[in-house]
């Protein structure tokens, strides 16, 4: 909450991640060259950055899984933040009831955060030894 406070904040924290290469300066994939991009006044800030030569608009969320979310940044950050700093995880009712949303909607962050962080692992699902911590399985066979 303190490192990201509003949408904003996590917007430019998105393009500054992974677009900017310092002084706003970023790729422009139509000049196919190193341009400075700026944010340009409007009515209500603009949600993207444009190249100041080629006109292109950079949206920081497009190629992601927020991308055109009616669930504001804000929220999805607190719900990437639950699901990864809980030592057992978090169910999406949990999830439903800290964010504040449906259960439905909360469903579909808790699925596409998941999918999008076992997308991440480059290693196969449970391959290899694996081993498993408080589980006893089996028992005395019934008489
Ligand atoms: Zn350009």
């Amino acid at each position: 909450m303190a490192d990201f406070p509003d949408d904003e904040t996590c917007l430019v924290w998105l393009w500054n991640t992974r677009y900017n290469l310092g002084d706003n300066e970023a790729h422009c994939a139509r000049c196919e060259e190193i341009r400075p991009f700026k944010r340009y006044a409007a009515k209500q800030q603009r949600q993207d950055w444009t190249c100041t030569a080629c006109g292109l608009h950079v949206h920081p969320t497009a190629g992601t899984i927020f991308h055109k979310s009616s669930t504001s940044l804000h929220l999805w950050f607190y719900a990437m933040y639950l699901m990864t700093s809980t030592r057992c995880g978090i169910s999406a009712k949990q999830l439903e009831r800290e964010l504040g949303v449906t259960y439905k909607t909360a469903w579909r962050m808790f699925t596409l955060i998941r999918h999008e962080l076992k997308g991440q692992d480059d290693d196969p699902p449970l391959a290899g030894v694996v081993e498993m911590d408080e589980t006893y399985v089996g028992g005395k066979p019934r008489a």
